[in-house]
């Protein structure tokens, strides 16, 4: 008997088995990977009623597929949404997303800093098409208050936020904009977090995206990306955003692999979480760091309020040198364990320089505004020993 949504088993048993049934699979343990792009009907009136919606089932895989579902099921379940669409990227699931819920004339209320691709597509993709982008610091209410009106029609946000580690308050920022209209939706982008952490829907966000490319993956082997919400949403999202906007329809392969990830997705968070505590309380002591942005740590600005919205304080870490943009540079180019790269959430400890790389499509002067400075280093905590981790970013430091 398939377990699918049953609410009492816990994250990590549902990591492991939520909308899959090996019984119903010849006993297989693990999924079936459909390749297919089309599904052969019964009769003429079989393929009308699927592609009217009036019977369930496939027809072409730009719009579902049959290994996509239970990847779909089982972020749903994880994230306590009702349902969840799979998507070809992160980009892909927040693009097929705002094309469904926006059009001329509507505005987004964003936070001032966003991952830089999401700013990329709001500012030079969305503006474009004649919707407006507001610009606002969610940490400030009163600020946030102030910018909503009748032309308001989606809140989008990241947290902690990318790069700068901000911590934005869920709960208190549904509460404001659901008093004020209960029409508007709440995004939540929670690549940082993944539903181990921290789950926006049962803090009253209506949808959540994922780079799925991250944590849920896990492995640095794949692009992927993932909305869930409640299942009109995401039906829209499926027939609209994917199905005639973006067409960033995921390969069955790459669910394959999502799925097999998503199994050690508690316990590779439970690591990520640890090596990245010990690597900021180092870095914390160290005297040639300026400041540490890593809600784990007391003293940083945003420790009282993570600890209410996560379940613990997550991989990535923020860095400033004392030496600014030049230390930095010194300090990357000496890495010999922890690779150079962009991206995170893998194994491997990546490490990288997002004024010059992940956030550089935001000009100096946006990035001045936006909260990015010029020397701000990007940690990714790995899964390698933590004796090692900090001996390699010991040795770059020395510099
Ligand atoms: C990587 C990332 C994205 C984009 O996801 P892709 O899978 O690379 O398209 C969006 N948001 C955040 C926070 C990310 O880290």
């Amino acid at each position: 008997m398939s377990i699918d949504r049953n609410k009492k088993l816990s994250f990590a048993t549902r990591s492991v088995h939520a909308g899959y049934d090996s019984s119903a699979n010849e006993g297989s343990l693990n999924p079936p990977i459909y390749m297919t792009s089309t599904y052969a009907f019964d009769n003429v009136e079989q393929g009308a009623g699927r592609f009217s919606g009036e019977e369930k089932g496939h027809f072409y895989s730009r719009i579902s597929n049959p290994t996509q579902e239970i990847l779909e099921s089982r972020l749903a379940d994880l994230e306590e949404g009702e349902a969840a669409l799979a998507t070809a990227s992160g980009m892909g699931a927040i693009t097929a997303t705002l094309w469904t819920l926006v059009g001329p004339g509507d505005q987004i209320l964003v936070d001032k800093t966003l991952y830089g691709c999401t700013f990329s597509f709001m500012e030079h993709g969305l503006k474009k098409f004649g919707v407006d982008i507001c610009y606002v610091d969610f940490t400030d209410h009163g600020e946030l208050q102030s910018q909503l009106s009748d032309k308001t029609k989606v809140i989008y946000f990241e947290t902690p936020v990318n790069p700068n580690m901000r911590v934005i308050d869920i709960a208190a920022v549904s509460t404001l904009v659901k008093d004020y209209s209960p029409d508007i939706k709440i995004m939540v982008d929670n690549t940082y977090c993944t539903p181990a952490l921290q789950r926006p829907l049962t803090l009253g966000a209506d949808l959540v995206v994922h780079s799925a490319t991250k944590y849920l993956g896990g492995h640095g082997d794949l692009i992927a990306g993932a909305v869930v919400g409640d299942a009109e949403t995401i039906q829209q999202i499926r027939l609209f955003g994917l199905k005639d906007m973006t067409g960033a329809v995921i390969s069955p392969m790459t669910v394959f692999l999502i799925l097999r990830g998503i199994k050690t997705l508690q316990l590779r968070m439970e690591r990520h979480c640890q090596n990245a505590q010990a690597i900021a309380e180092m870095l914390h002591q160290h005297p040639a760091v300026d400041q540490v942005f890593f809600p784990g740590l007391k003293t940083d600005p945003w420790h009282a309020m993570a600890s209410t919205q996560m379940d613990d304080f997550g991989g990535m870490i923020a860095l400033e040198l004392k030496g600014g943009y030049d230390a930095s540079v010194r300090m990357l180019n000496k890495l010999k364990l922890a690779k150079l790269a962009v991206s995170l959430g893998d194994a491997e400890t990546l490490i990288q320089h997002p004024a010059s790389m992940t956030h550089s499509v935001y000009t100096l002067e946006e990035r001045a505004a936006h909260g990015i400075s010029e020397g701000l280093v990007r940690i990714s905590a790995g899964l390698e020993a933590i004796e090692d981790i900090i001996a390699d970013l010991e040795q770059a430091l020395e510099s």
